[in-house]
């Protein structure tokens, strides 16, 4: 699945009549809660039944496209499915909750047409929304209509935007590079790469805080309820909405270059949500964004054709790279020493090594064809495999069994 996005430029009334859309969104899937919460062993394709009542019983609904309610729906189905069935490690999550604060509407085949030079398009259901115009540089004729499985509409506080979901994958054509990387992240340098590299922490939240201590304090200062409170309110939200978009910037860079000079890419398999009980670190933790960081190492490792594994965290820091001895050190200590074999390196270098090394393993392992312990001969490996080797983001930390170094 492919997205595409652009900014929509319309007038206001265009723009009131995607609000009530999104509105009525949220009715539907609010409703649908409320459906299965009285009869909770209804099943959850009925849901999608229930649109239909639901479009007789309220006028209003019936303005919204069919398949656009049912989409609805189904967002209320995905929620309640998340908390009635665990996940592949067991956990569940939180029942869901109604909504109060949507802000985008889906619809799926119909009830919108693009213009034949796809620069606009039309919505045709009963809030007559009419003729938007797309603005961005992404290019949807490139692909055929077929392809196109969702339209969404959004609402940000900058203004409104619109995806449409394509039913492609994408993949690039690149030559192997020869290279295996070991990835240890932190709070002071965003990484340390096993040959030593580091790349500084933008920190753009630690930045922006001063800017946004006044922006909030210009809300609290305004009358609640008058027009100055939510123009003030508007320049917050912009403010955050920046600095999500610029650490998103930051992310997606860092990882296609990551991904683009090395095959195999090991990281640390950190328990992101864990580590955020940590009141003291959380802000930074956030701020950092490792799990974004994560997660675009993922796909690009997809569309690049790229190993990237991630290894369970453990002793990555305290173990010797070199000989394997276990040196404990304390969080401030930023020199790795070890007495056995008298190796002195940067504490984050010496994590990053073990992560290759890991990471080798765990690749062994999983594609056992390869000869020797070597970094090379495990790249070489890959590089023939590569037509074969489809699925590539693993996380599989139970394959590694006790540690044990080999070079
Ligand atoms: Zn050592």
């Amino acid at each position: 699945m492919q997205t595409l996005e652009y900014k929509l430029k319309g007038k206001d009334v265009q723009f009131s009549s995607i609000d009530d859309a999104i509105r009525t969104t949220q009715f539907i899937r609010n409703k649908c809660l409320r459906f299965w919460m009285d009869n909770p062993t209804v099943r959850l394709s009925e849901l999608n039944k229930y649109c239909a009542v639901l479009a007789k019983e309220y006028p209003f609904a019936t303005k919204l496209n069919s398949q656009a309610r049912q989409a609805a729906a189904e967002r209320t189905a995905h929620a309640i499915s998340r908390h009635v069935k665990p996940d592949t490690k067991g956990n569940r999550s939180n029942p869901p909750r109604f909504q109060k604060d949507c802000r985008s509407v889906e619809y799926k085949t119909t009830g919108w047409k693009l213009s034949p030079d796809r620069r606009s398009i039309t919505f045709t259901d009963g809030y007559n929304i009419g003729i938007l115009k797309m603005l961005g540089t992404q290019d949807l004729c490139a692909y055929s209509a077929d392809l196109i499985k969702r339209v969404r509409l959004l609402r940000r506080v900058d203004g409104y935007y619109i995806q449409f979901c394509l039913d492609t994958e994408r993949i690039e054509e690149q030559e192997p590079s020869g290279n295996t990387v070991g990835l240890d992240v932190g709070l002071s340098a965003f990484y340390t790469d096993s040959n030593g590299e580091k790349v500084k922490c933008p920190r753009f939240l630690r930045k922006a805080e001063k800017r946004l201590k006044f922006l909030q304090r210009m809300v609290t200062r305004k009358q609640k309820g008058s027009s100055n409170r939510s123009k003030a309110k508007n320049r917050l939200a912009r403010k955050h909405l920046q600095i999500q978009r610029q650490r998103k910037d930051f992310v997606v860079k860092a990882a296609r270059c990551v991904v683009i000079s090395n095959d195999v890419i090991a990281l640390e398999d950190l328990q992101i949500r864990n580590m955020l009980k940590n009141h003291c670190l959380a802000k930074s933790i956030n701020d950092a964004a490792w799990f974004q960081f994560r997660m675009w190492l993922e796909y690009y490792g997809k569309v690049y054709g790229k190993i990237v594994v991630f290894v369970p965290p453990q002793f990555t820091s305290a173990d010797c790279s070199r000989c394997g001895n276990r040196v404990k050190k304390s969080l401030s200590e930023r020199t790795h020493c070890c007495l056995c074999c008298g190796c002195v390196l940067d504490r984050d270098e010496n994590a990053a090594r073990n992560i290759l090394i890991l990471g080798l393993q765990l690749v062994l392992k999983l594609y056992p064809g390869a000869q020797g312990n070597s970094e090379t001969s495990v790249s070489q490996t890959l590089v023939e495999r590569r037509t074969s080797a489809t699925q590539y983001a693993v996380s599989a930390s139970h394959l590694v069994e006790a540690r044990s170094p080999r070079f």
